[in-house]
């Protein structure tokens, strides 16, 4: 079965080509474009090129095109991409507003590029389903919440791969097997003998937290929206919604300023004042700017914040997991995250740590409690196995 896993931007196009023989998943292809205006064309374009290079023989050789979707209003989950799950998109369109508009857009272009094809969309949100009754809610009068003001959580795709990738490390396979067939059992809170608890720290271009008990999510730091929890690369994270009425009044500023200010200007561009990503912050710092340090004090400072929460949410911790641009690269970052967390049972090996760099490894001490560990984000492997699922399900 061959799916292609489709990441869209509001002007980007990756994709990776996903060949399954049973459950073992081979990445035949991988690529991407830039200053995109037309996904039907720039599709085309790529299906051309996989079969230029032997991986199609035709678009119909396709089984199916996954998508990792973000949120929709009322749903979740892995679903068939069809009109009533875009509408239902379209209604969290202000919600996410650098997500939704550009795959429902794209999608659709899809639809046209490759009639029936089966379009999935696995949903960032689909991993909190089962998080308690009190990390799913704000404390607000039930209007709001019957209007949809409620946590959500986002980068599940991304936490649920950490989840059965840490499992299968720690030698749990009992949990690692529990994980990858979370979506389709009845039961996915399951008991094991001996728990399983995992802060997993997705820390890049936008950055999470998840606690993950025996293989489930029980919260993320992103809400309602992923512009909450920690700073994003330009997003603002955690805000006193209190901030927002105030500087309307005080400044005279409008919903649409407000919001670009929010999603835009602010996180560690906001902060630093410099730049967006990380790299030029840290360069910024090492020469003296006081405000590109701040932002990575307070990167540091939110990253120990919600795994310090999770950590006591579960009880304690069996494993920490560092994953995408910043945890797979910054083995500054995670010494700081990490530091002076041995009463926890938490010890970093310095020298392993600084050899891990945008690969798999240990960087825990061998005699830690806790295992810390680096896992490069593997999202796209995450959907294409949930959407070939699906196919396979809804053909029998
Ligand atoms: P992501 O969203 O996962 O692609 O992560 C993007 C962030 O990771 C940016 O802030 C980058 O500064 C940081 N990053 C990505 N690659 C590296 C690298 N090789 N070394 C240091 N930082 C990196």
């Amino acid at each position: 079965m061959k799916i292609l896993v489709a990441n869209l931007g509001s002007t980007s196009f990756k994709y990776r080509l996903i060949s399954f023989d049973g459950d073992d998943a081979t990445v035949l292809a991988k690529g991407g474009y830039e200053r995109v205006t037309d996904y039907e064309s720039t599709l085309n374009e790529c299906l051309e090129s996989l079969s230029a290079g032997g991986h199609l023989s035709s678009p119909s050789d396709l089984d199916g095109v996954g998508f990792k979707t973000v949120v929709a209003d009322g749903v979740s989950g892995c679903l068939e991409l069809d009109d009533k799950v875009l509408d239902a998109m379209a209604r969290c369109n202000d919600l996410a507003p650098a997500h939704n508009p550009p795959y429902i857009t794209g999608i659709r272009q899809f639809r046209k590029a490759l009639p029936g094809v089966p379009l999935i969309g696995l949903f960032e949100t689909a991993f909190y389903q089962w998080i308690p009754e009190p990390a799913k809610r704000y404390a607000v009068p039930a209007s709001w919440y019957e209007a949809g003001i409620r946590r959500w959580g986002f980068h599940g795709a991304s936490h649920k791969f950490i989840a059965e990738r840490s499992a299968e490390i720690m030698d749990r396979p009992d949990v690692a097997g529990h994980v990858r067939d979370l979506y389709i059992t009845d039961q996915p809170v399951r008991e094991f003998e001996r728990p399983l608890r995992v802060v997993s720290l997705h820390l890049g271009g936008s950055s999470s937290v998840t606690g993950i008990h025996n293989g489930v999510a029980i919260g993320n730091s992103m809400g309602f929206s992923p512009q909450s929890g920690l700073p994003q690369n330009n997003r603002v994270g955690d805000l006193d919604s209190f901030a927002v009425p105030l500087m309307m009044r005080r400044r005279g500023l409008g919903v649409d300023e407000i919001e670009k200010a929010l999603s835009r200007e602010s996180g560690l561009l906001g902060l630093s004042g410099v730049s967006n990503d990380l790299r030029d912050i840290d360069k910024a710092a090492a020469e003296g700017n006081a405000n590109a340090a701040l932002a990575i004090d307070y990167l540091v400072h939110q990253a120990r914040h919600w795994a310090g929460a999770y950590l006591l949410q579960m009880g304690g911790v069996d494993g920490i997991v560092f994953t995408a641009g910043i945890g797979e690269n910054r083995a500054d970052l995670r010494a700081r995250i990490c530091a002076g967390l041995g009463e926890l049972g938490v010890e970093i090996d310095s020298n392993l740590n600084e050899s891990v760099r945008g690969s798999e490894g240990l960087i825990s001490a061998a005699g830690s409690r806790v295992k810390v560990m680096v896992i490069p984000a593997n999202e796209e492997l995450v959907v294409a196995r949930e959407a070939r699922r699906f196919i396979q399900k809804n053909r029998n």
